[in-house]
């Protein structure tokens, strides 16, 4: 079978288990540098902000090399978008910065085979917007900006339990007025998290709620309390979490809707720490050394 025919063959079943597969895009572990493609394009934010930022952070780690690519607009030509393929043969995680036009199937077939086959890949606050109708996509994510009808919702009950929602029940994705918010770390020992505060303050941000998909197999890192007072939903809303597919890695940040917020020290570093994660499945980057204290 070649690659592309696997690739095509992986495609129609989804995220499979991490044994069935040998890796074709293994990460460099601590040797090298890992190679980071960002991608946008067309956002609901401000990408031509926070992009350059995004690489900065990156770069300032040593960790990376990053390389950025910008989709044609949505109103593009058509012939734009045919030119249009990310190249991920040398890439170890793409950090999405995107929501938009829809991608080629050829595209979509890449990313699958990309990911199943070791690929990294994260998704950075609205992000979580994309690609509501591609399926394998939502099982890569976990739980995207979506309507209630899309999918299950996970949260955390006061005791620390997930508590999932079915589809069609409970509040649809959105935010209340952004905010300063504590968040609160749910496992210490992930590579991830492991040596940043188990409680912070973050900076005024949104504070995503009902997020909403397929939620199979997802490890939730951080949460943060939605409070009715604030038009939240009164529950623990997950922050961070992960999602394993094939061999590769997820990692999703909700947080950072804009410049400020994305370089707040503790999320900033929840962020990069999780690109190198989802690229090797290991962080070597520091915990930022005096971490702020959660004052709530
Ligand atoms: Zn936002």
């Amino acid at each position: 079978m070649t690659l592309a025919n696997r690739g095509l063959f992986l495609a129609a079943i989804g995220c499979l288990l991490a044994s069935l597969i040998a890796p074709a895009w293994g990460a460099d572990g601590a040797a090298g540098k890992i190679n980071v493609l960002i991608i946008d394009g067309q956002n609901n934010h401000k990408w031509q902000e926070t992009t350059p930022v995004l690489k900065e952070m990156l770069l300032q780690t040593g960790r990376f090399n990053v390389d950025v690519l910008t989709s044609p607009p949505a109103k593009a030509p058509k012939d734009a978008w045919e030119k249009f393929r990310p190249d991920l043969s040398k890439v170890n995680v793409v950090l999405v910065n995107y929501t938009g036009s829809p991608w080629s199937k050829d595209i979509e077939k890449d990313f699958e085979t990309f990911v199943q086959n070791g690929g990294g890949l994260v998704f950075y606050h609205a992000a979580v917007f994309s690609h509501p109708r591609w399926e394998t996509w939502n099982l890569m994510m976990g739980m995207g900006w979506r309507d209630a009808k899309a999918g299950d919702r996970l949260v955390l009950d006061d005791s620390g339990k997930v508590v999932r929602t079915p589809k069609g029940e409970g509040p649809r994705s959105g935010h209340g007025p952004a905010h300063a918010f504590a968040v609160v770390m749910r496992d210490k020992d992930h590579p991830v998290m492991k040596g940043l505060p188990e409680k912070w303050t973050h900076v005024k941000d949104e504070l995503y709620h009902g997020m909403r998909g397929p939620a199979k197999d997802m490890h939730i890192l951080a949460t943060a309390w939605s409070d009715p007072k604030g038009k939240g939903t009164g529950a623990h809303e997950p922050m961070a979490w992960t999602v394993p597919c094939g061999t590769g890695r997820v990692f999703v940040t909700l947080l950072g809707h804009d410049v400020p917020a994305l370089k707040a020290p503790v999320g900033a570093a929840l962020l990069v720490r999780g690109v190198e994660w989802a690229a090797t499945g290991k962080v070597t980057i520091p915990a930022p050394k005096a971490p702020a204290a959660a004052t709530e």
